[in-house]
């Protein structure tokens, strides 16, 4: 069999930036909050596979066993290949919070980007993978209205739990070319900081604050090892040369940048 064409597997991808289909059973409808279906996707998030090997991250993102899967799939090189098709619910990001959604797999599109990840040295993302990754992002941003705010990563929707694409991956680029939300990272230095341990009313100003931006976080007025978590996703994805889950002055005002900006967008 050389015509692979009349396999129902190479329908043509949704994305023009997607070689080809490289079909992953692992999906379902996606519904709206009331359990209805047909919710569209107006959000995307960002993955690394943490695997060594990338073809055995994307054999297990194929196999029915793994219950994992996304919709697109970047190999070092750029290759890219579409697992899911868009219009399906891909099961990519587990248990999740954003700006009040918890079923993310029926309001999103999932990339994995291969990487072995943090417990592989967490090494640089090539130059031919980001392209391809950016052309892709721009794409499904554009076809879907996914607005910049609503561009994530793993790590933001699953704080403590996920840490993925890590604090290498290059928001700022994307940002640049119209993919996400950025706000220059304020100067790291001294002064009045926040960390685990603490409580009261800045603490809870604070939290209300990572609210606003979409963080899952209960605004208690209690620096507790969640919120730990949360400020380090924030700085993995928005102030990466730090990241210590310590709410310092530059965090606290990249934040307060990022929130304004937010605002601004929601407004115009
Ligand atoms: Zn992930």
């Amino acid at each position: 069999m050389t015509d692979t064409a009349r396999k129902p597997e190479a329908a043509a991808p949704d994305s023009r930036f997607a070689a080809k289909v490289f079909p992953s059973p692992n999906h379902g409808e996606r519904k709206h909050a009331d359990g209805t279906p047909g919710r569209r996707p107006d959000m995307l998030i960002l993955h690394y596979t943490g695997m060594p090997v990338a073809g055995e991250a994307l054999q297990w993102l194929c196999n029915p066993v793994s219950q994992v899967s996304s919709h697109y799939f970047v190999f070092e090189n750029g290759h890219t290949l579409q697992l899911v098709p868009e219009g399906r619910r891909a099961w990519h990001a587990g248990a999740s919070h954003w700006a009040g959604e918890t079923d993310i797999n029926s309001c999103s599109i999932g990339i994995e980007i291969a990487n072995p990840g943090h417990p592989g040295g967490l090494p640089d993302y090539p130059e031919e993978q980001i392209a391809a990754t950016l052309n892709l992002c721009r794409d499904i941003c554009e076809r879907w209205s996914i607005p910049p705010e609503r561009v994530l990563a793993h790590s933001d929707i699953a704080p403590g739990r996920k840490i993925d694409p890590g604090e290498k991956f290059p928001w700022r680029r994307f940002a640049e070319a119209g993919v996400g939300l950025w706000a220059e990272p304020a100067a790291i230095r001294g002064g009045r900081f926040f960390a685990r341990g603490e409580s009261g009313q800045p603490v809870e100003a604070l939290q209300a604050m990572f609210a606003m931006l979409g963080y899952g976080v209960a605004v208690d007025g209690v620096f507790d090892a969640k919120l730990e978590a949360v400020v380090a996703a924030f700085q993995r994805h928005w102030r990466p040369d730090k990241v210590d889950g310590v709410a310092d002055s530059s965090t606290i005002t990249t934040l307060r940048d990022l929130v304004a900006a937010t605002q601004g967008s929601r407004t115009a």
